[in-house]
């Protein structure tokens, strides 16, 4: 029996509304996709949050034995910075304002954001498409649409008509929104709108004579709409239906209203099973935005760096702090609440590097209860995982363990209470769990603060035998430093540092 058999995921689907059995298209095999970073700028924290959800969930997927495709683009040209299909290209603005080419904009950003993944541990997607990289199909799927009536050409744009596509279909059936209404909201609308309806949307945009980012098409030249490269990227590697489309809360309307709309209009299906979006951040109770001056980056939050932040903390403590919260709420950072987390995650992290090394000691009798005790744990980490990818709850039970892991570390004789079978099968658990599901690394900066506090005792005898004149003995700490690769500097009025040769 395979495990995602014996633990079948249950998922908050937002299409219907409804907590539902989670069962793929293909038995075995997950196709998920999501929407991936407008590599203009450095990646936000918000945006980190989301990657972080869906890199819980594809690895979760993987741990319960399915075979997973996961694809998550690049977006690098078509995103507007109004998304009422004005404005300019965000790339195109930020090559614009630093002289660059939108390509070098694209490389510096994409690089920033694959180093802020990897250092969050977030694994890298099987296929990261590029948006300028399926230009061609894109062009196709928007031809297709005016084949069937449901897109029109307007001065070499073309548009999605929304309110055609809505006679057959359901416009507004992920959102909850109703077309009327958009309509309605809509009617202010400046002459100069070349749309036939305010809601449609651009698949492709004529472009103006000093856009940079352009390509040839049956239109004359110009770039693809935003939601388009999305419709076109999932489906070329998953399938006209998938099994799983996610990103952030925001993305739900217009940009998967949209993705929706497109695919059915041009596959005659629906192209998603389960639509998962993750929760928004706020900073002491308020939305995290530019404009309130209360967001920060990842490598502010890493260096403490920033007016709000007492102090700096790991990326693994980010992440643990991440993941006490369940994708579906909002996530409230605070310096209270990391100070909490790095507690937190520090007695984790001890008793991950302790049960590695934990051996199972036989001895009497085995205690029946103890070993139930443990089997219940094991089975509780599987089953909240498996309740909506439940990494709250999770990181409970792991904490209970934690408890067991410590009892032993001061009791090695009460590992004789259960079998070794017991033992293994819970020290795998507790391990898989935290690196694999969970992705939480073992990390070394308790090791560090030891380092740390070592040199400043050596630091401190070394004034003291300079003071009593003895530099025999002062020459000798210094040279038996450096020969182990730490440099201690004097600096004035006998102060000293030191920097660590790399
Ligand atoms: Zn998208």
């Amino acid at each position: 029996m395979k495990l995602y058999e014996k633990y079948p995921i249950h998922l908050s689907n937002s299409l219907t509304g409804a907590k539902e059995k989670f069962e793929s298209i293909l038995p075995g095999f997950v196709g998920m996709y999501v929407c991936g970073p407008t590599v203009y700028n450095y990646v936000h924290l918000g945006n980190t949050r989301t990657f972080l959800t869906f890199d819980i969930i594809s690895r979760y997927f993987r741990f319960l034995g399915y075979k997973v495709r996961y694809v998550r683009n690049i977006t690098d040209v078509g995103h507007l910075v109004d998304d009422a299909d004005e404005g300019e290209d965000k790339i195109g603005k930020k090559a614009r304002l630093e002289q660059l080419e939108p390509m070098e904009i694209v490389k510096r950003y994409t690089e920033d954001f694959h180093t802020v993944m990897r250092q969050f541990n977030i694994l890298p997607p099987s296929i990261e498409p590029s948006a300028t990289g399926h230009i061609v199909e894109q062009i196709n799927i928007t031809k297709k649409l005016i084949n069937l009536g449901l897109a029109y050409e307007v001065n070499g744009s073309v548009y999605f008509d929304v309110k055609k596509y809505n006679q057959s279909h359901h416009y507004g059936i992920l959102s909850g929104r109703n077309i009327e209404d958009l309509m309605e909201s809509g009617r202010d609308l400046d002459s100069q709108d070349e749309k036939r309806e305010k809601i449609d949307f651009a698949l492709w945009k004529k472009a103006s004579p000093e856009h940079i980012m352009r390509w040839p098409s049956p239109w004359g030249e110009g770039f693809p709409g935003w939601h388009i490269e999305c419709t076109v990227m999932s489906t070329k590697y998953l399938g006209e239906t998938f099994d799983l489309h996610g990103g952030g809360m925001d993305l739900k309307f217009p940009h998967h209203e949209c993705e929706i709309a497109q695919a059915t209009g041009a596959y005659g299906k629906s192209p998603v099973k389960y639509w998962i979006h993750s929760n928004m951040l706020t900073v002491n109770g308020q939305k995290m935005s530019k404009s309130l001056g209360n967001s920060f980056l990842p490598s502010e939050l890493f260096s403490g760096n920033h007016k709000l932040l007492e102090k700096g903390y790991s990326p693994m403590t980010v992440r643990f702090f991440m993941l006490q919260s369940h994708y579906s709420s909002t996530l409230d950072f605070s310096n209270e609440a990391l100070n909490a987390a790095e507690k937190g995650f520090k007695k984790l992290n001890n008793a991950l590097a302790s049960i590695k090394t934990l051996e199972h000691i036989s001895g009497a009798t085995v205690n029946s209860e103890v070993e139930k005790n443990l089997l219940d744990l094991i089975d509780k980490c599987y089953l909240n995982m498996s309740d909506d990818f439940n990494t709250a709850k999770t990181l409970a039970v792991l904490f209970e363990m934690t408890s067991q892991i410590n009892t032993w570390i001061s009791q090695k004789e009460l590992l004789a209470e259960v079998s070794s079978e017991v033992f293994e099968k819970f020290k795998t658990t507790y391990i898989s769990f935290m690196e694999d599901a969970l992705g939480l690394k073992e990390e070394t900066t308790g090791n560090n603060d030891l380092l740390e506090g070592t040199i400043n005792v050596l630091i401190g005898l070394r004034k003291k035998v300079r003071t009593d004149k003895n530099f025999a003995l002062s020459d000798k700490i210094r040279d038996d430093l450096k020969a182990i690769g730490i440099q201690l500097k004097d600096g004035k009025d006998g102060e000293m540092s030191y920097e660590i040769e790399n």
